[in-house]
């Protein structure tokens, strides 16, 4: 089996892992070429710049110390069963495992249900938008594939929606809480869009950023929705 190939770590995080003091591996590679990625550097396949070994090792003297590690990216599950692998010996160490994915594989994710204990699941726009902002025909069909075999682990997790202007409308918004409403969704996150790289023939303003989070009634309205939403501004 090829080897994990990690490209970032974050040593130490209170805010990766709900309620829990956690390391973030970030996983190289990713199918989608979202219009906002932070993390261009991870996306295409290749050697990671961190031996999974001294990771490993590292971890190993983090025992005690962290309560879990999470696994992001890029997109973690698209080195399927790799990643899988070395997710299971790190849980033997006595870490809960958490995942940031874009949910663009159902199936794997299906696989790693077993060690996996929580995920933050992107929903990145409505299905319309969906090619559009990450440059993939079957992402939204994939990601709502994954949301679904999640749901039916009964396992907990946190769908996250960054509101870029340029892909969200109010609108959307609103569609998208629906839909999540309807597949009983209890926790949400809503995530200020904020420019990494910002270009200039689709630029976006403070007020627009703003918009989804200035509103009142639209945030009423998605608070009594769900049980628990994080406005991320
Ligand atoms: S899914 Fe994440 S890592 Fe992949 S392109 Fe989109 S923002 Fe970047």
């Amino acid at each position: 089996m090829r080897e994990i190939q990690i490209g970032g770590l974050v040593s130490f995080t209170t805010i990766d892992y709900p309620g829990k003091l956690a390391a973030v591996l970030f996983l190289v590679g990713c199918p989608l070429r979202c219009a906002y990625c932070s993390n261009p550097h991870l996306l295409c396949p290749g050697d990671g710049e961190y031996d999974p070994e001294r990771v490993f090792e590292w971890l190993k003297s983090r025992v005690g110390k962290l309560e879990a590690v999470v696994f992001s990216g890029g997109e973690a599950l698209m080195q399927g069963d790799a990643t899988i692998e070395y997710m299971r010996r790190v849980r033997d160490l006595g870490f809960k495992i958490g995942l940031h994915t874009n949910g663009f594989y159902p199936d794997t994710l299906r696989r790693a249900a077993d060690v996996v204990d929580w995920i933050g699941l992107d929903f990145k726009a409505t299905r319309e938008k969906y090619p559009d902002l990450t440059g993939q025909g079957v992402a939204y069909d994939n990601m709502i594939r994954s949301l679904d075999i999640w749901g039916n682990t009964g396992k907990d997790f946190e769908v996250r929606i960054t509101c870029d202007p340029r892909f969200v409308a109010k609108a959307d918004l609103m569609e998208i809480a629906n839909i999540l409403m309807a597949r009983g969704v209890k926790n949400i996150a809503i995530q200020k869009y904020i420019p990494h790289f910002e270009d200039a023939e689709r630029r976006t303003d403070a007020p627009a950023r703003e918009q989804f989070f200035n509103d009142e009634i639209l945030r009423e309205k998605i608070n009594s929705m769900f049980t628990t939403i994080t406005w991320r501004e």
